[in-house]
């Protein structure tokens, strides 16, 4: 058993870090004030090799696996939130199910674009009457002859105005309930796609870099070769899909709680009352001791369920209880560094500000926090 990175692992959280310290950390405030999608990060992210973490080398990606993607979104997370989340979706939500479940012919026709980042992926699960009951889907798609036509609003679509491809979820059968569903890739680049328009964009609490949109599907055409897995299976690609996504929103957790311990730590040394810093005072010793305490354990339950899924093991407990845990613990670290930081961690004057912001989602998307504590009970009770 090993609990220190192996060399090449380390080598990419350099990489990672290098980023985030030179690329993201200058640009994320004025990111968020201008809620500007990190366009030119996402493409530095791409040259790295970010975007096509889950891609096998076949297909133009390095194949590294979750606990290598784990390992850079926490670096990347630690700087932007945003851009975080939009390298997290593109890889877990998108590239994997596609390597996973696609044809030969959808995967040489998709998956190089994804990996250089020439294209961004996008994941369409959640409609007005679809959030935790995911599947009370209610966008239909019917067949007609060689294509479906799609009709339905899709909404909170993470970089859906951003994204060259979209696995949108509709419903095909009516008699069926979960497994009525079905999976399309949707090629935004494709004139079929025209039917495919981008609707509100949601004003945000949080990660207010990256783009969350509505999709409204007006008799949008589908060929019925794009449909990812079988008809029906919809459903189940998308739970296993999540697995991998809520392993990768615990990393944005960790990331984001990291900050918060970081810029606590410096404040804690640089502030002066009663004649001397205010971490020689034990209340603020103890507030920091916890925040680290919770965050190692919260990054080791993130890399065992990314160990086991790149073993192709059933992890969607271990990711449950990763997502869960660590969502709170970014929440908890979030609230104490603007705690530390007094009157100055209630301002934009000081990062914490952005990061208790930040931190919220990640108890949100991808299953909130009763929905985690939902699939664990399930997995202990059988
Ligand atoms: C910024 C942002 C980005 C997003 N990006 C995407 C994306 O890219 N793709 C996508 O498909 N979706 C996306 N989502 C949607 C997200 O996954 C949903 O918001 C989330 O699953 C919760 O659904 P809901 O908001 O409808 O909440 P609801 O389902 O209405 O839940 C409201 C509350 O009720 C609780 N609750 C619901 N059911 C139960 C139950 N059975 N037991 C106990 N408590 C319950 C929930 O835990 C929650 O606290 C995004 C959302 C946001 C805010």
């Amino acid at each position: 058993m090993h609990f220190a990175l192996e060399n090449e692992l380390d080598l990419i959280r350099q990489t990672a870090a290098e980023f985030a310290t030179s690329e993201l950390e200058p640009n994320a405030a004025r990111w968020d004030a201008e809620e500007r999608f990190p366009r030119e990060a996402i493409a530095k992210a791409a040259e790295l090799g970010f975007l096509g973490m889950t891609v096998p080398e076949a297909y133009g990606g390095s194949e590294l696996g979750n606990l290598a993607l784990c390992v850079v979104l926490e670096e990347l997370n630690r700087a932007c939130a945003s851009t975080g989340v939009t390298v997290s979706v593109h890889n877990s939500l998108v590239c994997t199910p596609l390597a996973k479940f696609g044809t030969e012919a959808q995967k040489q026709k998709f998956l190089p674009g994804l990996a250089s980042g020439e294209i961004l992926g996008a994941y369409s699960l959640t409609e007005p009457q679809a959030g935790s009951d995911a599947a009370n889907q209610q966008t239909f798609a019917e067949r007609r002859g060689d294509e479906y036509v799609i009709n339905g609003t899709k909404i909170w679509v993470t970089s859906g105005d951003e994204a060259g491809l979209v696995l949108l979820y509709a419903r095909t059968d009516r008699a069926e309930r979960s497994k009525g569903i079905s999976a399309f890739l949707v090629d935004r680049r494709d004139p079929r796609s025209a039917g495919l328009r981008i609707g509100t964009k949601e004003k945000k609490m949080g990660i207010r870099g990256s783009s969350t949109v509505e999709l409204v599907c007006d008799d949008l055409r589908v060929p019925a070769d794009h449909v990812l897995g079988k008809p029906g299976d919809g459903f189940k690609i998308a739970l296993d899909t999540l697995d991998g996504g809520r392993i990768g929103i615990a990393s944005q957790a960790v990331g984001i709680g990291r900050a918060c311990l970081e810029a606590s730590i410096k404040y804690s040394k640089e502030r002066q009352q009663f004649g001397k810093a205010i971490g020689d005072f034990q209340a603020i010793q103890w507030k920091l001791a916890d925040m680290a305490t919770e965050l190692d354990a919260a990054r080791l339950l993130v890399h065992r369920a990314a160990w086991l899924r790149d073993r192709g093991e059933r992890c969607t407990a271990q990711a449950a209880m990763a997502k869960l845990f660590a969502s709170k613990a970014a929440n908890r670290a979030a609230d104490e560094a603007v705690q530390i930081h007094g009157g100055a961690g209630y301002t934009t004057d000081f990062p914490v500000e952005r990061f208790f912001r930040d931190a919220r989602i990640t108890e949100i998307y991808e299953g909130a926090t009763d929905i985690q504590r939902l699939v664990i009970a399930r997995s202990l009770l059988g």
